[in-house]
């Protein structure tokens, strides 16, 4: 049995608490949120904070607001969140791409702050310490040689969250608290493609909300390829923002790539090949060849590279027939046993 290693631990009760026991600890703390991927790491010794922050008691994480747009507290967990009806009906996408994480048990569990600053993954990483230590560990923790490419001077670990690549293609905003004060971003901007250092968000500073402009006249999806329908990290997944004229023509448009390298790829020749065009099978065809281009999987994750790479140009043109409002419900049974 895998054991945790020995943990000072904080129960802070307001995000302004939180934040200050992330500051006096020195770069040595780390937040806790439902846990499901911290807690795991720890066990392996892939993460091992001396000190961790726990944000379950935190009220205000859990908020909620649908006022202008729609906030969702960084605490809120996947259940909580698969559970609001704007969710469902105005950002379907994200709805989507929720419901295909993890289990009913871990989303209980699990928060969108966890989510979006989940840890990078990669074959070579996600394994025990004793395993680890036979192939002498990798540049990401304890160890100098990336296994993957040798001679790369960065990690290559794969960004395997499924709200991030949904929510850039939403161009969501993030905010983030510090002892210093609040600063915010658009969630494109909180990612960094390096696996080690796969976010510009600072130890210090807690994810506090996500924020949503209306989803008025835009429509979205998110399609994901991994090993198990049941559940499994995403090992691709094409997430797509459209807004639609009244005449059906493209105003705008957001393609972007999960899993495909450190972090989530925004296919921007392909978005902007669809503005002004109406979503036929040829636009259709044309955006998702586009879209599979700067896609560069890398042999550290389930499937053969080229597979998945191909697999992008085909989940891109699902995700945008299913915006255009064709049936696709057959395709997505054969794929994937998520709640959809
Ligand atoms: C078997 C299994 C299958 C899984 N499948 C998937 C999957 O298909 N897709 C997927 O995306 N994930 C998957 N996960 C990972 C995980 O369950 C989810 O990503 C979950 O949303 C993580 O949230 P959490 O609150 O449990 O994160 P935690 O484990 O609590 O934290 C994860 C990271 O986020 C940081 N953090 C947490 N909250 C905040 C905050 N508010 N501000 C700043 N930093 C914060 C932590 O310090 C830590 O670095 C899986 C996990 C397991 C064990
Ligand atoms: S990509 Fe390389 S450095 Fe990064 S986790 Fe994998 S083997 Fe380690």
């Amino acid at each position: 049995m895998m054991r945790l290693p020995r943990f000072a631990y904080h129960a802070p009760r307001s995000v302004a608490e939180a934040a200050d026991l992330l500051a006096r600890s020195a770069g040595d703390a780390m937040l806790v949120g439902g846990g499901t991927d911290l807690l795991p790491n720890m066990k392996r010794r892939q993460q091992t904070p001396s000190v961790l922050v726990g944000l379950r008691g935190i009220r205000e994480l859990t908020r909620v607001a649908t006022d202008d747009g729609l906030t969702i507290g960084a605490g809120t967990t996947l259940s909580a969140l698969l559970a609001l009806t704007t969710v469902r009906e105005q950002y379907t996408g994200l709805w989507q791409a929720a419901a295909h994480i993890a289990t009913p048990h871990l989303r209980n569990m699990g928060t969108l702050g966890g989510n979006l600053c989940l840890d990078t993954r990669c074959n070579y990483y996600d394994q025990n310490y004793e395993w680890r230590k036979a192939i002498d560990f990798c540049m990401k923790k304890d160890g100098a040689t990336c296994w993957v490419a040798t001679s790369s001077p960065k990690c290559l670990a794969v960004s395997s969250t499924d709200l991030a690549p949904m929510l850039v293609a939403l161009d969501a905003t993030v905010s983030l608290q510090s002892a210093d004060g609040v600063r915010r971003m658009p969630v494109a901007q909180l990612y960094r493609n390096d696996g080690i250092n796969y976010m510009s968000r600072r130890p210090e500073e807690v994810l506090t909300e996500v924020q949503l402009a209306k989803g008025d006249r835009w429509r979205s999806a998110y399609w994901k390829l991994r090993r198990r329908g049941s559940f499994d990290f995403p090992v691709l997944s094409a997430a797509v923002a459209v807004k639609l004229a009244a005449d059906g023509t493209v105003e705008a448009a957001r393609i972007v790539l999960g899993a495909v390298a450190s972090w989530p790829v925004a296919a921007t020749d392909a978005s902007a090949s669809l503005v002004g065009a109406s979503l036929t099978d040829h636009a259709i065809e044309r955006a998702a060849e586009l879209a599979a281009k700067p896609a560069r999987p890398m042999d550290n994750t389930d499937y053969s590279l080229v597979w998945r790479k191909r697999m992008a140009r085909d989940f891109v043109t699902y995700a945008l027939r299913e915006v255009r409002g064709d049936d696709v419900r057959a395709i997505r049974r054969r794929i994937s046993r998520a709640l959809l």
